[in-house]
């Protein structure tokens, strides 16, 4: 089969192990239920340490042979896989928007920013290669080759389920190494999706598997002998733990996490371009984007006419079911997040943050079933309000006057999150000491959402990051592989 029907009519998330679909067994497991309507999708069931055990050595049983492999030979099936990904991406979409609630059109661009992944790591015969220094010493020659590793997993969030996974799998195949994917419990079908298109590309049985499940699952994989090293993307805590966890069982690991990025736009700025990018980077997928920019902090000079312009724009706003092509804006991801999102809102007007726009005020438009919330905007944020620094991963965005560009920087790298930061101005002078002073790991000058492209590596600081090689791009390379170097001397006889 070379479409994704078995993940489109599923209604129990199966894992992928060994090239077979196995159902997950274990304790607890998590509806599936389309945000746009509240009507059930699937059921997600949980994986135990069995499922976990059962696709590891998969893997590790795939990995002899597949790493043995030329890695022109092991690109072939990611070339299969990028013609099926496309082929297949506006069904793709409509699973992922089905289960996500973000829109069409978002569900399509993700999928291409994955597909983006798929093309790079078909460079791996030139990306392999480490270096080679002949008479690097007096009759010595030095070269340095990259080798697999062994079986690595990645944990996902539900956020970007199409995209995300797609960071690593990839890079971790072409490389060499066998793959267990663990994808967010809130957005299984997705991954079934794409590990069906991976199941007809022509990977040998066992380099990719998927489990589904919890926490109990993830801590399994972390804690198994056989996995060598793990990607996270999540919320902080759990990167966090991830962070912590993997160490202690000697994996290597990388760790995303939360954000809680800035828009600073100085005087100087093309204010209607800044407000057009500051509400599509601050309310697209709902607001649930790591690289989202809930917070502008705006010159003073500028502020008003500034905040005038973005309240409009996102009022603006078509909110709705994902699946209608007109629908700008869809619903969160599930009835809890709704609520812990309207709970912030409650607290910024409890902290004294006036609400310019409150999305609450929309309710009566919206679909009754459904997880929604409109744009929401603050205006005269303090920075120290928990509106404007904890990471909210919903349609609200808070806008805090900055007396100058001094000020608007300070205020941005007190931020303990240090994901994403853009900078709307026309000065070039203000944008070099963007580019040296803010402290964030992806910096957008007038871009309203700073997202690299796959050549690129994707990196975060402080609590938005735990670890040292991000993800994408040649880092990917550096966390599957180990360096080793060759030193050789073949004295004359
Ligand atoms: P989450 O942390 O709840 O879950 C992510 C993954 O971790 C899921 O697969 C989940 O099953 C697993 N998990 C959850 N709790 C766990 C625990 N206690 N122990 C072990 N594993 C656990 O995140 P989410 O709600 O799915 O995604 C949203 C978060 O992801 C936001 O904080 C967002 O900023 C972040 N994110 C970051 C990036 C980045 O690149 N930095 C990208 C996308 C999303």
């Amino acid at each position: 089969m070379t479409d994704i029907s078995f993940a489109r009519s599923a209604e129990q998330a199966k894992n992928y192990v060994a090239g077979e679909w196995r159902d997950p067994a274990g304790e607890g497991e998590q509806d599936v239920v389309n945000s746009a309507t509240g009507e059930p999708v699937g059921v997600t069931p949980f994986s135990d340490e069995t499922g976990v055990n059962e696709a590891v050595a998969a893997a590790d049983e795939a990995f002899e042979d597949w790493s043995a492999l030329p890695v022109e030979e092991r690109i072939q099936p990611l070339f299969e896989l990028k013609n099926l990904l496309e082929a297949n991406q506006d069904d793709l979409a409509e699973t992922l928007a089905r289960e996500h609630g973000k829109t069409l059109a978002e569900a399509k661009g993700e999928l291409r920013r994955g597909i983006e992944n798929v093309e790079v790591a078909c460079g791996m015969p030139s990306m392999m290669q480490a270096g080679h220094l002949p008479n690097a010493a007096p009759d010595i020659d030095e070269t340095a080759v990259r080798q697999p590793l062994g079986v690595f997993t990645a944990v996902t969030p539900f956020n970007f389920p199409g995209m995300i996974p797609l960071w690593f799998l990839p890079y971790a195949v072409a490389t060499g190494n066998a793959f267990v994917l663990k994808p967010s419990e809130r957005t299984p079908f997705t991954a079934m999706g794409i590990l069906e298109l991976v199941d007809a590309a022509g990977f040998p049985d066992g380099v990719v598997n998927l489990v589904h499940g919890g926490p109990d699952t993830v801590n399994a994989l972390l804690a198994h002998d056989d996995v060598v090293g793990a990607s996270f993307v999540g919320s902080t805590p759990v990167a966090e733990h991830v962070y912590e966890t993997a160490a202690k069982h000697g994996k290597r690991v990388q760790a995303q996490g939360g954000a809680k990025n800035h828009i600073v736009v100085s005087d100087s700025a093309n204010l209607e371009f800044a407000a057009e990018q500051t509400v599509s980077s601050a309310f697209a997928n709902s607001g649930q984007r790591c690289l989202a920019n809930p917070v502008a902090v705006v010159h003073d000079a500028v502020y008003d006419e500034f905040a005038d312009r973005v309240v409009e724009r996102a009022a603006a706003l078509e909110v709705g079911d994902g699946l209608d092509e007109a629908t700008e804006m869809g619903p969160l991801v599930t009835a809890d997040h709704e609520r812990t999102v309207r709970e912030y809102v409650e607290t910024g007007v409890e902290e004294g943050a006036t609400l310019l726009l409150d999305g609450r005020e929309r309710d009566s438009d919206l679909p009754d079933e459904g997880f929604y919330l409109a744009p929401t905007v603050f205006g005269d944020t303090d920075p120290e309000m928990t509106v404007a620094r904890e990471e909210i991963f919903g349609p609200v965005l808070a806008l805090i006057r900055a007396e100058d560009f001094d000020d608007a920087l300070s205020i941005l790298n007190r931020s303990e999150y240090g994901n994403a930061a853009s900078l709307f101005t026309e000065r070039g002078r203000e944008a070099k000491r963007f580019r040296h002073e803010a402290e964030a790991g992806n910096l957008g000058v007038n871009i309203g959402t700073a997202a690299p492209m796959a050549f690129f590596h994707f990196g975060g600081r402080k609590d938005s990051f735990f670890g040292d090689l991000h993800a994408q791009g040649e880092d990917m390379i550096r966390f599957y592989t180990d360096e080793t170097v060759y030193i050789e001397r073949w004295p004359e006889e």
